[in-house]
């Protein structure tokens, strides 16, 4: 998968519209501290179904809104918009939007989704939230000091299989759900002996 466009409106120091293009290879995001680079990679992490607030940096849902300053009122809604080509060269857009006060909804090509569908898109092409392939401040060391686990979750997160692992919970959860409907039926037949 290869990211092509990232599309941001009033998502934390992200005001006004911004379009950015992504060229094929190694993308670096450099400038002053405060400029906003952090905030681009939560951008893009949190438009590709980031859920937990805690792990951006906001400690609430609406923190990703443009809260203002002294010269530019608040922003009611953020959004943000991946375009990506995938493998097979079809094109996938993922929009995730978010209103102050009334949570957050994804589109994908214009069509209503779930978080774990956009999710499940990035997890597969190995592009998850948590991907390798984004590189925060901090994060090579992160790396070097990961215990064994953590550092197996970043190369099954690397090797695109991440997704597998959420369709095995979800596969159990519904085994789980059947066993016991199984079981109920059985008892209802031994009653009726
Ligand atoms: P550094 O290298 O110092 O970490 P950076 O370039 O990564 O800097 P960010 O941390 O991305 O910068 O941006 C910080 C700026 O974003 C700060 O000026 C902060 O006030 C602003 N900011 C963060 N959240 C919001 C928000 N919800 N509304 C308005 N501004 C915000």
């Amino acid at each position: 998968m290869q990211f092509a466009r990232v599309k941001l409106t009033g998502f934390k120091s992200f005001i006004d519209p911004v379009e950015l293009r992504i060229l094929p290879g190694l993308t670096g995001v450099v400038g002053p501290n405060g400029c906003g680079k952090s905030n681009l990679l939560e951008a893009i992490r949190w438009a590709m179904g980031e859920g937990s607030a805690k792990s951006l940096r906001g400690a609430a849902m609406d923190d990703v809104i443009f809260a203002g300053t002294a010269t530019r009122p608040q922003r009611q809604f953020a959004e943000v918009s991946i375009l990506a080509t995938r493998d097979d060269d079809d094109d996938v857009e993922v929009v995730r939007r978010i209103e102050r006060g009334a949570g957050s909804a994804y589109r994908i090509n214009g069509r209503d989704a779930r978080a774990r569908d956009a999710q499940l898109i990035f997890a597969d092409a190995a592009t998850g939230a948590h991907s390798p392939a984004l590189v925060s401040q901090g994060r090579i060391g992160a790396v070097i000091a990961a215990k064994p686990a953590e550092r197996r979750a970043m190369l099954e997160e690397a090797a695109g299989i991440a997704g597998l692992h959420v369709r095995r919970r979800e596969a159990e959860i519904r085994l789980k759900a059947t066993e016991t409907n199984l079981a109920r039926v059985s008892e209802l037949l031994a009653d009726m002996d």
